[in-house]
């Protein structure tokens, strides 16, 4: 019997190469399910846009959403060695982003998780001389190992990608957005969304931050590093009005707080959930035209 099995596991692992393999044993330890033969969701074709719809994917959401079409879209892939010291930009400068969130509303809408504060605090960035208002964040995750990031560095993708969306008071926005790389190890800062994500299991459900979230414990360590372009929302309508700083450093997650967001679903509780989780919620990459990033001193 031991014999038989020895036999079947040799043959199954000689037909797999070692990128396979290391991705079946990664899925085994963090119980990730592989894609594959996936099973569709039919709910989401009946959205104005989605991520994995039959027609209205991001290769279709111009047809709806004609600014997606537009010539400085977002996410990119940031080549490394393209992008220019700016002699002038410096250090990301955040303020009272180290008071802990103690209230704020945390909603699964369908797309992603978002957090709201509403505690009263105002936090910002200082983008060009003017201030930012943080607004909400938001995360975008993948179903499996190294893709869930909208942004790429040397076409390297990570995780999961979580955006701190600021808006100034002639309603342009500045976007933080930090790339996190799959750990063993859990992300402490994470814990109190985590603690949220059962209460928001399906679209539309939304509940209140229970214990204290430290921003700061989501960004890498600061003075925070970081490469500058203009570009959009990675979202329809695709409003390019979004000044893009993207964390230089990576930040980690645990594959264990991955699959506690992969176990949300982007339909409601009442509709068939079969192959509805949320995941892969993440725009490809999309060309620069010409654009210029800069990177901070
Ligand atoms: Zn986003």
């Amino acid at each position: 019997m031991l014999d038989l099995k020895n036999h079947f596991l040799k043959n199954l692992f000689r037909s797999m190469n070692a990128c396979h393999i290391f991705e079946v044993l990664l899925a085994l330890l963090t119980g990730a399910t592989l894609t594959g033969g996936v099973i569709r969701c039919k709910g989401e074709d009946k959205e104005p846009w989605s991520y994995n719809g039959r027609r209205n994917a991001p290769r279709a959401w111009g047809k709806t959403y004609p600014e997606c079409n537009n010539r400085m879209q977002s996410p990119i892939n940031i080549q490394l060695a393209d992008v220019q010291k700016h002699p002038y930009l410096k250090h990301l400068e955040f303020k009272n982003y180290d008071e802990s969130v103690r209230s704020a509303q945390v909603l699964n809408n369908g797309h992603s998780a978002r957090i709201t504060p509403n505690d009263g605090v105002v936090r910002t960035i200082s983008v060009n001389n003017d201030t930012y208002s943080l607004i909400q964040l938001h995360f975008h995750w993948g179903s499996r190992y190294n893709v869930g990031a909208e942004h790429l560095f040397n076409s390297k993708g990570y995780a999961m990608e979580a955006h701190f969306v600021h808006g100034n008071r002639h309603g342009h926005y500045a976007v933080v957005g930090v790339l996190y790389k799959e750990s063993f190890f859990n992300n402490a800062g994470f814990n109190a969304i985590s603690k949220e994500l059962p209460q928001i299991k399906f679209k539309n459900e939304t509940t209140q931050l229970r214990s204290p979230l430290n921003l700061t414990k989501l960004l890498p360590r600061l003075p925070l590093r970081f490469y500058r372009y203009n570009g959009s929302f990675t979202t329809p309508p695709c409003t390019e009005e979004v000044i893009w700083s993207v964390a230089r450093d990576v930040v980690r997650i645990g594959s264990k707080q991955l699959e506690e967001l992969r176990s949300l679903f982007l339909v409601t509780r009442n509709e068939d959930r079969t192959g509805c989780h949320l995941v892969d919620n993440y725009r490809p990459v999309q060309p620069l035209n010409g654009r210029k990033v800069t990177a901070s001193t």
